[in-house]
């Protein structure tokens, strides 16, 4: 498309060489800074009744950054940790962190109390800021993360901790400033990456801007455009699609705390939205939703859809419901802080099924997952991803960087065709994983939950086909001989252990897992064979 590469040069940073937009902003904290300075009295965040402007949103951030520096000490470089619903503390935190040189590290609400220790205790965050509904889970914890030395609580007064209100209400005297540099780390996002074990890519100043700037040019963002995050800001699609990409323009963003279809349409409409990404099971809700074409979405412009793929019929009923519009498909990871390719508006249909092209800054390849090698046209292997919004590396875990990332270059465990016109395909992945609506799940994760009850002789975990979601969790186990073991018990010890969308939907029992000769469980076969 015209003015693709328009201000794209190249940057060799360590030894590696990326593509790089010329003109761009240093620093997260400076892009907060830039609209507070341009759109002053202008809505920020629209969160249910509450709603904060630019102006006041910078200084509540600088409030909160003062207090992190005076009173606890937060410097370039220290961990703090957010456990917090979409909403306006979100966004202040984050900012803040940001403000000083420190590293925000944004937590996964779902996540039961072990999986939330592991990474805070990985990242060595120094201040916890979470919502009072979320103390339940960091309570039976709190003794066994140690550098974990404060809580701050949105909500209700809880004994032991801090209060969020009073760190953002209290007016700073002067304006924090610190000396950012582009390569120092902004993010830390859990992900479980290829091998399923979660690991914290680092995301620096660099890469987010870079996400910004992609986003901005491939859906054609003004300060005019107006978004939903109907997502959650813990996860890279919410949090560097949407959030840091439309601040940096000046945007206004309605942030919706839960996902409901009711009060998604009702904000589409109300706040005049015109422009969102989501994931493909938020499409698929609003359009099994009764009333879904009452509601007039007449200034909804772009719809993009990553994180999962949808399918070809959802594609068409998004289309006959609004026409018009711009679909994009848009493929990203963690570790590439969300932009990976996008669908131009123009192939949606031509190219249907398609993940479309490489950002403009970015470059893909296939390669033999075995050997390596790069793969000619049209032939499946690994998609290798080259951009400036790769991760430096995950948190201290430099085996886990090397396997992930070679010469510059991203394995991202998906398997992928590239067509002769450059447009990419996903065909399958090499991860043992379940996309469930976005939601990534790894199959050794629960298996481990399984193996850890001794009612149980062998487990495996696959993914099955489901409407809404694009894949839902199926158990299957062989039970030791001589004991009795329910689908409802299973699920049950999965849910006490693991967050609830790693539940399995369905439990199969079977005398023996199929095994190929070298003792491998056969995953294909247990995913199409019958019976829940
Ligand atoms: P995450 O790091 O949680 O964002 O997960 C990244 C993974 O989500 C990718 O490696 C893909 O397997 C999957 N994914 C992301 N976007 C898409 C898409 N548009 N179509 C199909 N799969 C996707």
């Amino acid at each position: 498309p015209p003015g693709f590469t328009e201000g794209i040069v190249e940057k060799t940073i360590n030894g590696v060489t990326v593509n790089t937009y010329a003109d761009r902003p240093k620093s997260v904290i400076e892009t907060l800074q830039n609209s507070a300075r341009l759109y002053q009295d202008k809505e920020a965040l629209v969160a249910g009744a509450e709603c904060i402007t630019y102006g006041e949103l910078n200084r509540r951030v600088n409030n909160m950054a003062y207090a992190l520096r005076t009173r606890y000490d937060i410097k370039k470089g220290d961990r703090v940790a957010i456990l917090l619903t979409n909403g306006i503390p979100f966004v202040i935190s984050l900012y803040a962190v940001a403000q000083l040189g420190g590293i925000c590290v944004p937590l996964n609400t779902r996540l039961k109390s072990s999986e939330l220790e592991f990474m805070l205790n990985n990242s060595g965050s120094s201040l916890l800021v979470l919502d009072d509904s979320w103390w339940v889970n960091i309570e039976p914890i709190k003794s066994s993360i140690g550098a974990c030395r404060e809580f701050f609580v949105v909500g209700q007064e809880i004994a032991g901790t801090s209060s969020f209100a009073e760190l953002i209400d209290s007016d700073a005297p002067e304006v924090v400033t610190e000396q950012i540099e582009e390569h120092d780390a902004a993010l830390i996002m859990y992900t479980s990456g290829t091998t399923g074990l979660p690991k914290g890519a680092v995301n620096t100043n660099f890469n987010v801007i870079h996400t910004m700037i992609s986003y901005k040019r491939i859906y054609d963002l003004t300060s005019d455009d107006r978004t939903v995050i109907a997502v959650p800001l813990f996860h890279v699609t919410g949090l560097y699609a949407q959030l840091l990409t439309y601040i940096n323009l000046g945007c206004t963003i309605a942030l919706l705390p839960m996902y409901k279809t009711d009060e998604m349409l009702r904000v589409l409409e109300e706040e005049r939205i015109t422009s969102m990404i989501v994931v493909p099971t938020i499409y698929v809700m609003m359009l099994m939703h009764p009333e879904h074409k009452n509601y007039d979405l007449a200034n909804l412009r772009v719809a993009g859809f990553g994180g999962a793929p949808m399918s070809g019929e959802t594609v068409k009923m998004l289309q006959e419901w609004l026409p018009g519009i711009e679909l994009h498909n848009t493929y990203g990871l963690t570790e590439i802080a969300s932009p990976g390719t996008c669908m131009p508006k123009e192939d949606a249909m031509r190219k249907l099924g398609s993940i479309g092209l490489p950002f403009p800054v970015n470059k893909c390849k296939i390669a033999d997952p075995v050997t390596g090698e790069e793969l000619p046209a049209n032939t499946e292997g690994e998609l290798l991803i080259n951009s400036p919004n790769l991760t430096p590396g995950y948190w201290q875990n430099p085996e886990a960087t090397t396997k992930a990332i070679i010469d510059g270059w991203l394995h991202t465990g998906d398997i992928a065709k590239i067509d002769e016109e450059g447009y990419v395909y996903i065909m399958d992945r090499i991860k043992d994983m379940i996309n469930r609506g976005g939601e990534k799940i790894f199959c050794v994760e629960v298996e481990d939950v399984l193996y850890s009850n001794n009612k149980v002789m062998e487990a495996a975990v696959v993914g099955v086909p489901d409407e809404v979601f694009g894949e839902v969790v199926k158990a299957c186990i062989v039970p030791r001989p001589g004991v009795t073991l329910t689908e409802e018990e299973v699920q049950d010890w999965v849910r006490e252990r693991l967050a609830k969308y790693k539940v399995p939907k369905f439990v199969q029992f079977l005398t023996e897992l199929p095994k190929n000769p070298n003792g491998k469980v056969m995953k294909n076969v247990l995913r199409e064979a019958t019976g829940n």
